[in-house]
Protein backbone atom coordinates (compact mmCIF):
# COMPACT_ATOMS: atom_id res chain seq x y z
CA UNK A 1 0.00 0.00 0.00
CA UNK A 2 1.56 3.49 -0.92
CA UNK A 3 1.76 5.60 2.53
CA UNK A 4 2.09 8.79 0.43
CA UNK A 5 -0.70 11.77 0.49
CA UNK A 6 0.93 14.01 -1.64
CA UNK A 7 1.71 11.68 -4.76
CA UNK A 8 -2.14 10.42 -4.63
CA UNK A 9 -3.84 13.71 -4.21
CA UNK A 10 -1.32 15.66 -7.07
CA UNK A 11 -2.90 13.45 -9.78
CA UNK A 12 -6.67 13.69 -7.69
CA UNK A 13 -5.99 17.73 -8.42
CA UNK A 14 -4.74 17.46 -11.95
CA UNK A 15 -7.72 15.14 -13.31
CA UNK A 16 -10.22 17.38 -11.37
CA UNK A 17 -8.91 20.44 -12.88
CA UNK A 18 -8.69 19.38 -16.36
CA UNK A 19 -12.27 17.81 -15.83
CA UNK A 20 -13.75 21.50 -14.49
CA UNK A 21 -12.04 23.57 -17.14
CA UNK A 22 -12.92 21.79 -19.82
CA UNK A 23 -16.70 22.30 -18.76
CA UNK A 24 -17.08 25.54 -21.10
CA UNK A 25 -16.55 23.64 -24.76
CA UNK A 26 -17.95 19.76 -23.84
CA UNK A 27 -21.03 18.47 -25.07
CA UNK A 28 -23.39 18.08 -21.80
CA UNK A 29 -24.48 14.36 -21.63
CA UNK A 30 -22.36 11.39 -20.94
CA UNK A 31 -20.95 9.52 -23.94
CA UNK A 32 -20.99 6.34 -22.37
CA UNK A 33 -23.25 4.20 -20.19
CA UNK A 34 -23.48 2.24 -17.20
CA UNK A 35 -22.66 -1.27 -19.13
CA UNK A 36 -19.41 -0.26 -21.03
CA UNK A 37 -18.80 2.02 -18.23
CA UNK A 38 -18.94 -1.30 -15.73
CA UNK A 39 -16.91 -3.23 -17.80
CA UNK A 40 -14.10 -0.42 -17.92
CA UNK A 41 -13.84 -0.13 -14.10
CA UNK A 42 -15.22 -3.68 -13.30
CA UNK A 43 -13.35 -7.72 -14.09
CA UNK A 44 -12.79 -9.64 -11.08
CA UNK A 45 -11.27 -7.66 -8.37
CA UNK A 46 -7.49 -8.45 -8.39
CA UNK A 47 -5.64 -10.21 -5.90
CA UNK A 48 -2.89 -7.73 -5.93
CA UNK A 49 -2.70 -4.27 -4.97
CA UNK A 50 -2.32 -1.30 -7.34
CA UNK A 51 -0.54 1.87 -6.39
CA UNK A 52 -2.86 4.64 -5.28
CA UNK A 53 -1.46 7.07 -8.34
CA UNK A 54 -2.38 4.12 -11.00
CA UNK A 55 -5.53 3.74 -9.20
CA UNK A 56 -6.37 7.40 -9.56
CA UNK A 57 -5.02 8.11 -12.88
CA UNK A 58 -7.34 5.38 -14.09
CA UNK A 59 -10.28 6.20 -12.49
CA UNK A 60 -9.58 10.07 -13.58
CA UNK A 61 -9.26 8.97 -17.00
CA UNK A 62 -11.93 6.65 -17.94
CA UNK A 63 -14.79 8.34 -15.76
CA UNK A 64 -15.06 11.05 -17.85
CA UNK A 65 -17.22 9.42 -20.82
CA UNK A 66 -19.49 8.77 -18.12
CA UNK A 67 -19.91 12.13 -16.25
CA UNK A 68 -22.89 13.91 -17.31
CA UNK A 69 -21.45 17.69 -16.91
CA UNK A 70 -23.43 19.18 -14.74
CA UNK A 71 -21.12 21.34 -13.50
CA UNK A 72 -21.94 23.49 -17.03
CA UNK A 73 -23.72 26.67 -16.63
CA UNK A 74 -25.79 25.57 -19.85
CA UNK A 75 -27.03 22.81 -17.31
CA UNK A 76 -30.70 23.17 -16.16
CA UNK A 77 -31.88 19.83 -15.90
CA UNK A 78 -33.98 18.96 -12.10
CA UNK A 79 -32.98 21.45 -9.28
CA UNK A 80 -28.81 20.92 -9.75
CA UNK A 81 -26.55 23.57 -8.46
CA UNK A 82 -22.58 23.10 -9.73
CA UNK A 83 -19.49 23.94 -7.21
CA UNK A 84 -17.69 27.17 -6.41
CA UNK A 85 -14.41 26.90 -6.25
CA UNK A 86 -14.17 28.13 -2.28
CA UNK A 87 -16.52 24.96 -1.51
CA UNK A 88 -14.98 22.65 -3.34
CA UNK A 89 -11.42 23.14 -2.00
CA UNK A 90 -13.40 23.48 1.66
CA UNK A 91 -14.94 19.99 0.90
CA UNK A 92 -11.46 18.77 -0.04
CA UNK A 93 -10.11 20.13 3.37
CA UNK A 94 -13.04 18.31 4.76
CA UNK A 95 -12.18 15.07 3.31
CA UNK A 96 -8.62 15.46 4.42
CA UNK A 97 -9.10 16.19 7.95
CA UNK A 98 -11.75 13.47 8.25
CA UNK A 99 -13.27 14.73 11.57
CA UNK A 100 -16.29 12.72 12.66
CA UNK A 101 -18.34 15.49 13.47
CA UNK A 102 -20.41 14.59 16.21
CA UNK A 103 -19.64 16.33 19.59
CA UNK A 104 -18.41 19.36 20.04
CA UNK A 105 -16.23 18.71 22.97
CA UNK A 106 -14.61 16.13 20.42
CA UNK A 107 -14.22 18.01 17.19
CA UNK A 108 -13.95 21.64 18.13
CA UNK A 109 -13.01 22.89 14.82
CA UNK A 110 -15.73 21.54 12.40
CA UNK A 111 -18.40 21.89 15.04
CA UNK A 112 -17.37 25.73 15.14
CA UNK A 113 -17.40 25.80 11.53
CA UNK A 114 -20.84 24.45 10.93
CA UNK A 115 -22.37 26.30 14.42
CA UNK A 116 -21.05 29.70 12.64
CA UNK A 117 -22.76 28.77 9.00
CA UNK A 118 -26.07 27.85 10.85
CA UNK A 119 -26.03 31.15 12.19
CA UNK A 120 -25.28 32.80 8.91
CA UNK A 121 -27.63 30.95 6.86
CA UNK A 122 -30.75 31.83 9.73
CA UNK A 123 -29.70 35.01 9.54
CA UNK A 124 -29.68 35.04 5.31
CA UNK A 125 -33.08 33.66 5.53
CA UNK A 126 -34.50 35.72 8.66
CA UNK A 127 -35.19 32.93 10.79
CA UNK A 128 -35.58 33.47 14.48
CA UNK A 129 -31.69 33.21 15.59
CA UNK A 130 -32.52 30.70 18.28
CA UNK A 131 -33.70 28.14 15.83
CA UNK A 132 -31.32 25.14 15.57
CA UNK A 133 -29.82 23.53 12.74
CA UNK A 134 -28.53 19.94 11.09
CA UNK A 135 -26.36 19.83 7.98
CA UNK A 136 -27.97 16.63 6.72
CA UNK A 137 -28.00 14.60 2.62
CA UNK A 138 -30.06 16.55 1.22
CA UNK A 139 -33.43 18.46 1.52
CA UNK A 140 -34.85 14.98 1.70
CA UNK A 141 -33.25 14.22 5.25
CA UNK A 142 -33.65 17.77 6.34
CA UNK A 143 -37.57 17.02 5.22
CA UNK A 144 -37.47 14.01 7.46
CA UNK A 145 -35.81 16.22 9.96
CA UNK A 146 -37.96 18.60 10.31
CA UNK A 147 -40.90 16.46 10.02
CA UNK A 148 -39.47 13.84 12.84
CA UNK A 149 -39.08 17.55 15.18
CA UNK A 150 -43.21 17.83 13.97
CA UNK A 151 -44.29 14.09 15.11
CA UNK A 152 -42.52 14.02 18.77
CA UNK A 153 -44.19 17.73 19.36
CA UNK A 154 -47.60 17.14 18.39
CA UNK A 155 -47.79 13.74 20.20
CA UNK A 156 -45.98 15.34 22.98
CA UNK A 157 -48.37 17.97 22.72
CA UNK A 158 -50.81 15.37 23.52
CA UNK A 159 -49.03 13.52 26.20
CA UNK A 160 -47.76 10.90 24.24
CA UNK A 161 -43.90 10.15 24.72
CA UNK A 162 -42.73 9.28 21.23
CA UNK A 163 -38.83 7.72 22.58
CA UNK A 164 -40.84 5.44 24.84
CA UNK A 165 -43.96 4.65 23.75
CA UNK A 166 -43.79 4.35 19.61
CA UNK A 167 -46.13 5.20 17.32
CA UNK A 168 -48.37 2.51 17.38
CA UNK A 169 -51.49 3.17 19.73
CA UNK A 170 -50.24 6.94 19.05
CA UNK A 171 -52.90 9.19 18.45
CA UNK A 172 -53.06 9.46 14.95
CA UNK A 173 -51.26 12.51 13.32
CA UNK A 174 -53.10 14.08 10.29
CA UNK A 175 -50.87 15.72 7.84
CA UNK A 176 -51.99 17.81 5.20
CA UNK A 177 -49.49 19.32 2.37
CA UNK A 178 -50.12 20.91 -0.75
CA UNK A 179 -51.24 19.19 -3.92
CA UNK A 180 -48.17 19.89 -5.53
CA UNK A 181 -45.51 19.25 -2.39
CA UNK A 182 -42.33 17.66 -3.76
CA UNK A 183 -42.47 14.10 -3.16
CA UNK A 184 -39.85 13.46 -0.87
CA UNK A 185 -42.14 15.24 1.32
CA UNK A 186 -44.52 11.69 0.85
CA UNK A 187 -40.84 10.11 1.65
CA UNK A 188 -40.06 11.75 4.49
CA UNK A 189 -43.59 10.70 5.84
CA UNK A 190 -43.03 6.95 4.73
CA UNK A 191 -39.88 6.80 6.59
CA UNK A 192 -41.62 8.12 9.78
CA UNK A 193 -44.76 5.97 9.50
CA UNK A 194 -46.99 9.08 8.99
CA UNK A 195 -48.55 7.41 5.82
CA UNK A 196 -49.56 9.79 2.52
CA UNK A 197 -50.41 13.05 3.53
CA UNK A 198 -53.71 14.66 2.84
CA UNK A 199 -53.65 16.83 -0.42
CA UNK A 200 -54.94 20.54 0.11
CA UNK A 201 -55.71 21.76 -3.32
CA UNK A 202 -53.46 24.28 -5.24
CA UNK A 203 -53.89 27.24 -7.49
CA UNK A 204 -52.65 27.45 -10.92
CA UNK A 205 -48.98 28.46 -10.25
CA UNK A 206 -49.11 25.55 -7.46
CA UNK A 207 -49.49 27.32 -4.37
CA UNK A 208 -51.40 25.86 -1.71
CA UNK A 209 -54.89 27.62 -1.09
CA UNK A 210 -55.95 28.89 1.77
CA UNK A 211 -59.19 28.14 1.59
CA UNK A 212 -58.73 25.26 1.00
CA UNK A 213 -56.11 25.01 3.51
CA UNK A 214 -58.67 26.34 6.44
CA UNK A 215 -61.34 23.69 5.13
CA UNK A 216 -58.84 20.88 5.75
CA UNK A 217 -58.03 21.85 9.10
CA UNK A 218 -61.61 22.12 10.01
CA UNK A 219 -61.83 18.41 8.98
CA UNK A 220 -59.15 17.05 10.90
CA UNK A 221 -60.90 18.26 14.20
CA UNK A 222 -58.93 17.94 16.79
CA UNK A 223 -56.43 15.83 16.07
CA UNK A 224 -52.22 16.31 15.91
CA UNK A 225 -51.58 18.37 13.07
CA UNK A 226 -48.89 19.03 10.74
CA UNK A 227 -48.70 21.42 7.75
CA UNK A 228 -46.33 20.75 4.75
CA UNK A 229 -45.59 24.25 3.12
CA UNK A 230 -43.62 25.03 0.34
CA UNK A 231 -40.75 27.98 -1.08
CA UNK A 232 -40.04 27.06 -4.52
CA UNK A 233 -42.68 24.61 -6.48
CA UNK A 234 -40.19 22.97 -8.85
CA UNK A 235 -42.27 23.58 -12.02
CA UNK A 236 -43.25 26.92 -11.52
CA UNK A 237 -40.76 28.17 -8.75
CA UNK A 238 -43.98 29.60 -7.13
CA UNK A 239 -44.30 30.05 -3.00
CA UNK A 240 -47.03 29.11 -0.71
CA UNK A 241 -48.26 32.50 0.74
CA UNK A 242 -47.10 31.81 4.31
CA UNK A 243 -48.21 34.65 6.37
CA UNK A 244 -51.97 33.60 5.92
CA UNK A 245 -51.03 29.96 5.40
CA UNK A 246 -49.28 29.53 8.80
CA UNK A 247 -51.12 32.01 10.64
CA UNK A 248 -54.36 29.20 9.56
CA UNK A 249 -52.35 26.31 10.99
CA UNK A 250 -51.34 28.30 14.09
CA UNK A 251 -54.65 28.74 14.97
CA UNK A 252 -55.56 25.50 15.11
CA UNK A 253 -52.23 24.18 16.83
CA UNK A 254 -50.84 22.92 13.96
CA UNK A 255 -46.82 22.42 13.61
CA UNK A 256 -46.16 24.55 9.99
CA UNK A 257 -42.84 22.44 8.21
CA UNK A 258 -41.39 24.10 5.12
CA UNK A 259 -39.72 22.42 2.20
CA UNK A 260 -37.83 25.34 0.61
CA UNK A 261 -35.12 23.15 -0.63
CA UNK A 262 -33.99 25.50 -3.13
CA UNK A 263 -36.68 28.31 -2.46
CA UNK A 264 -35.79 29.86 0.91
CA UNK A 265 -32.73 30.97 -0.58
CA UNK A 266 -34.93 33.90 -2.07
CA UNK A 267 -34.94 35.28 1.53
CA UNK A 268 -31.19 35.99 1.28
CA UNK A 269 -31.94 38.22 -1.51
CA UNK A 270 -33.94 41.82 -0.48
CA UNK A 271 -34.90 41.82 -4.34
CA UNK A 272 -36.98 38.44 -3.39
CA UNK A 273 -37.53 38.03 -0.30
CA UNK A 274 -41.15 39.26 -0.72
CA UNK A 275 -42.05 36.00 -1.82
CA UNK A 276 -41.04 34.25 1.46
CA UNK A 277 -43.30 36.93 3.54
CA UNK A 278 -43.93 35.29 7.00
CA UNK A 279 -42.11 31.93 6.58
CA UNK A 280 -40.36 33.01 9.75
CA UNK A 281 -43.10 32.10 11.61
CA UNK A 282 -43.19 28.58 10.63
CA UNK A 283 -41.44 25.44 13.20
CA UNK A 284 -39.03 23.80 10.32
CA UNK A 285 -37.45 24.25 7.37
CA UNK A 286 -35.62 22.40 5.12
CA UNK A 287 -32.89 23.72 2.41
CA UNK A 288 -30.29 22.47 0.64
CA UNK A 289 -27.07 23.90 -0.15
CA UNK A 290 -26.18 21.79 -2.98
CA UNK A 291 -28.66 23.39 -5.06
CA UNK A 292 -28.85 27.54 -5.03
CA UNK A 293 -25.42 27.73 -2.50
CA UNK A 294 -23.89 25.92 -4.75
CA UNK A 295 -21.78 23.37 -2.80
CA UNK A 296 -20.51 20.10 -3.89
CA UNK A 297 -23.19 16.69 -2.73
CA UNK A 298 -24.60 16.38 0.02
CA UNK A 299 -25.52 18.90 1.70
CA UNK A 300 -28.78 19.74 3.31
CA UNK A 301 -29.99 21.53 6.56
CA UNK A 302 -32.46 20.82 8.81
CA UNK A 303 -34.16 24.15 10.59
CA UNK A 304 -36.31 23.57 13.87
CA UNK A 305 -37.52 26.40 16.07
CA UNK A 306 -37.72 24.58 19.41
CA UNK A 307 -34.56 22.78 21.09
CA UNK A 308 -36.63 20.24 22.48
CA UNK A 309 -38.32 18.32 19.79
CA UNK A 310 -35.25 18.95 17.72
CA UNK A 311 -33.37 17.10 20.56
CA UNK A 312 -36.18 14.09 21.37
CA UNK A 313 -36.34 13.28 17.41
CA UNK A 314 -32.48 12.99 16.62
CA UNK A 315 -30.28 13.50 19.87
CA UNK A 316 -28.77 10.07 21.81
CA UNK A 317 -27.56 9.88 25.25
CA UNK A 318 -24.92 6.68 24.84
CA UNK A 319 -22.05 6.15 27.88
CA UNK A 320 -19.25 6.13 25.11
CA UNK A 321 -19.95 9.84 24.50
CA UNK A 322 -18.08 11.62 26.49
CA UNK A 323 -18.50 15.30 27.39
CA UNK A 324 -22.19 15.88 25.27
CA UNK A 325 -23.39 19.23 25.56
CA UNK A 326 -25.23 20.69 28.44
CA UNK A 327 -28.41 22.02 28.39
CA UNK A 328 -27.11 25.51 28.46
CA UNK A 329 -25.01 24.56 25.75
CA UNK A 330 -26.18 25.01 22.06
CA UNK A 331 -26.72 21.49 20.18
CA UNK A 332 -24.13 19.18 19.93
CA UNK A 333 -23.71 17.98 15.82
CA UNK A 334 -25.03 14.53 16.81
CA UNK A 335 -28.55 15.90 18.14
CA UNK A 336 -29.46 18.04 15.46
CA UNK A 337 -29.45 15.47 12.33
CA UNK A 338 -30.52 11.22 11.94
CA UNK A 339 -26.40 10.17 11.46
CA UNK A 340 -24.50 9.66 14.61
CA UNK A 341 -21.33 9.20 12.30
CA UNK A 342 -20.50 11.88 9.22
CA UNK A 343 -18.18 14.45 7.59
CA UNK A 344 -18.16 17.67 8.55
CA UNK A 345 -20.37 18.62 5.55
CA UNK A 346 -21.17 22.14 6.71
CA UNK A 347 -17.71 22.91 5.91
CA UNK A 348 -18.09 23.92 2.20
CA UNK A 349 -21.27 25.49 3.38
CA UNK A 350 -19.08 28.51 5.72
CA UNK A 351 -16.90 28.60 3.02
CA UNK A 352 -19.22 29.57 0.27
CA UNK A 353 -20.94 31.95 2.54
CA UNK A 354 -17.77 33.66 3.53
CA UNK A 355 -16.81 34.13 0.44
CA UNK A 356 -19.63 35.19 -0.89
CA UNK A 357 -20.28 37.69 2.19
CA UNK A 358 -24.13 38.85 2.43
CA UNK A 359 -23.99 40.92 -1.15
CA UNK A 360 -22.27 38.01 -2.65
CA UNK A 361 -25.32 35.09 -1.56
CA UNK A 362 -28.29 37.91 -2.71
CA UNK A 363 -26.20 38.50 -6.36
CA UNK A 364 -25.76 34.94 -6.52
CA UNK A 365 -30.07 34.38 -6.30
CA UNK A 366 -30.77 37.57 -8.17
CA UNK A 367 -28.65 36.14 -10.43
CA UNK A 368 -30.16 32.69 -11.25
CA UNK A 369 -33.50 34.14 -11.36
CA UNK A 370 -32.12 37.06 -13.92
CA UNK A 371 -31.04 34.06 -16.03
CA UNK A 372 -34.42 32.48 -15.91
CA UNK A 373 -36.60 35.18 -16.94
CA UNK A 374 -34.00 36.44 -19.61
CA UNK A 375 -34.69 32.09 -20.58
CA UNK A 376 -38.49 32.53 -20.30
CA UNK A 377 -38.22 35.32 -22.25
CA UNK A 378 -36.09 34.10 -25.22
CA UNK A 379 -38.48 30.68 -25.30
CA UNK A 380 -41.59 32.91 -25.48
CA UNK A 381 -40.74 34.25 -28.62
CA UNK A 382 -39.99 30.95 -30.38
CA UNK A 383 -42.24 29.98 -33.22
CA UNK A 384 -45.27 28.36 -30.71
CA UNK A 385 -43.55 28.41 -27.80
CA UNK A 386 -45.36 28.61 -24.84
CA UNK A 387 -44.41 29.81 -20.74
CA UNK A 388 -46.49 28.21 -18.60
CA UNK A 389 -45.23 29.54 -15.43
CA UNK A 390 -45.55 33.28 -13.64
CA UNK A 391 -41.34 33.12 -13.94
CA UNK A 392 -40.94 34.43 -9.79
CA UNK A 393 -37.93 32.43 -9.47
CA UNK A 394 -35.23 30.63 -10.91
CA UNK A 395 -37.81 27.89 -12.79
CA UNK A 396 -39.54 28.25 -15.97
CA UNK A 397 -42.16 25.60 -17.42
CA UNK A 398 -42.53 25.48 -21.25
CA UNK A 399 -44.25 23.90 -23.89
CA UNK A 400 -44.38 23.73 -27.92
CA UNK A 401 -47.94 23.64 -29.89
CA UNK A 402 -48.38 19.70 -28.46
CA UNK A 403 -47.09 17.23 -26.24
CA UNK A 404 -45.72 15.72 -29.46
CA UNK A 405 -43.82 18.41 -30.34
CA UNK A 406 -42.55 19.58 -26.91
CA UNK A 407 -41.49 16.07 -26.39
CA UNK A 408 -39.60 16.21 -29.64
CA UNK A 409 -38.33 19.41 -29.00
CA UNK A 410 -36.40 18.41 -25.54
CA UNK A 411 -35.39 15.00 -27.02
CA UNK A 412 -33.55 17.02 -30.06
CA UNK A 413 -32.33 19.31 -27.41
CA UNK A 414 -30.60 16.85 -25.27
CA UNK A 415 -29.09 14.72 -28.13
CA UNK A 416 -27.44 18.03 -29.47
CA UNK A 417 -26.38 18.50 -26.15
CA UNK A 418 -24.99 22.03 -26.25
CA UNK A 419 -28.18 22.88 -22.85
CA UNK A 420 -29.84 20.19 -20.94
CA UNK A 421 -33.03 20.36 -19.71
CA UNK A 422 -35.86 18.11 -18.34
CA UNK A 423 -38.91 17.27 -19.71
CA UNK A 424 -41.50 16.71 -17.44
CA UNK A 425 -45.72 16.30 -16.95
CA UNK A 426 -47.03 19.64 -15.51
CA UNK A 427 -50.94 19.79 -15.01
CA UNK A 428 -51.91 17.32 -17.45
CA UNK A 429 -48.69 18.29 -20.20
CA UNK A 430 -45.58 17.28 -21.27
CA UNK A 431 -43.42 20.43 -20.64
CA UNK A 432 -39.32 20.95 -20.86
CA UNK A 433 -38.63 22.44 -17.40
CA UNK A 434 -35.61 24.78 -17.21
CA UNK A 435 -34.20 25.38 -13.57
CA UNK A 436 -31.60 27.87 -13.57
CA UNK A 437 -29.20 27.01 -10.36
CA UNK A 438 -25.53 27.30 -11.30
CA UNK A 439 -23.43 29.89 -10.13
CA UNK A 440 -21.41 30.21 -13.55
CA UNK A 441 -24.31 30.47 -15.83
CA UNK A 442 -24.20 33.72 -17.74
CA UNK A 443 -25.45 35.69 -20.77
CA UNK A 444 -23.97 33.38 -23.27
CA UNK A 445 -24.82 30.42 -22.08
CA UNK A 446 -28.34 31.76 -22.03
CA UNK A 447 -28.05 32.67 -25.59
CA UNK A 448 -26.10 29.77 -26.32
CA UNK A 449 -29.17 27.71 -25.03
CA UNK A 450 -31.69 29.77 -26.90
CA UNK A 451 -29.54 28.85 -29.88
CA UNK A 452 -29.78 25.60 -29.47
CA UNK A 453 -33.41 25.40 -28.79
CA UNK A 454 -34.17 27.46 -31.91
CA UNK A 455 -32.37 24.43 -34.00
CA UNK A 456 -34.24 21.75 -31.95
CA UNK A 457 -37.64 23.27 -32.89
CA UNK A 458 -36.41 23.99 -36.70
CA UNK A 459 -35.11 20.17 -36.56
CA UNK A 460 -38.69 19.01 -35.38
CA UNK A 461 -40.66 20.74 -37.55
C1 LIG B 1 -34.55 18.89 -4.61
C2 LIG B 1 -35.78 19.06 -3.78
C3 LIG B 1 -36.03 18.22 -2.67
C4 LIG B 1 -35.15 17.06 -2.34
O1 LIG B 1 -33.87 17.48 -2.05
P1 LIG B 1 -32.60 16.54 -2.14
O2 LIG B 1 -31.49 17.49 -1.89
O3 LIG B 1 -32.61 15.95 -3.50
O4 LIG B 1 -32.72 15.50 -1.08
C5 LIG B 1 -37.13 18.49 -1.90
N1 LIG B 1 -37.96 19.50 -2.20
C6 LIG B 1 -37.77 20.31 -3.26
C7 LIG B 1 -38.74 21.42 -3.52
C8 LIG B 1 -36.67 20.12 -4.09
O5 LIG B 1 -36.47 20.92 -5.13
Amino acid sequence: METDYSAALEVAVRHATEWLEGRRDRRIPPRAGVEELMRTFGGELSAQPVAARRVLDFLGRNAQPGLMDMQSGRFFGWVVGGTLPVALGADWLTSAWDQNTTLRSATPATAALEAVAAQWLLDLFGLPRDAHAGFVTGATMANFTGLAAARHHVLAERGWNLSEQGLAGAPPVRVLAGAERHDTVDLALRYLGLGRPTPVDADAQGRIRIDALSEALDEAGDRPIIVCLQAGNMHSGAFDSFAEAIAVAHARGAWVHVDGAFGLWAAASPRLRHLVRGVDAADSWATDAHKTLNVPYDCGVAIVSRRSAMQSAMGMNSSYLIDPARDDEPLDPLAAVPELSRRARGVPVWAALRALGRDGVAAQVDGLAGHARALARGIASLPGAEILNDVVFTQVSAAFEDDARTAAVTEALLAAGTTWMSGSRWHDRTVVRVSVSNWSTDDGDVAASLDAMRLALEATG
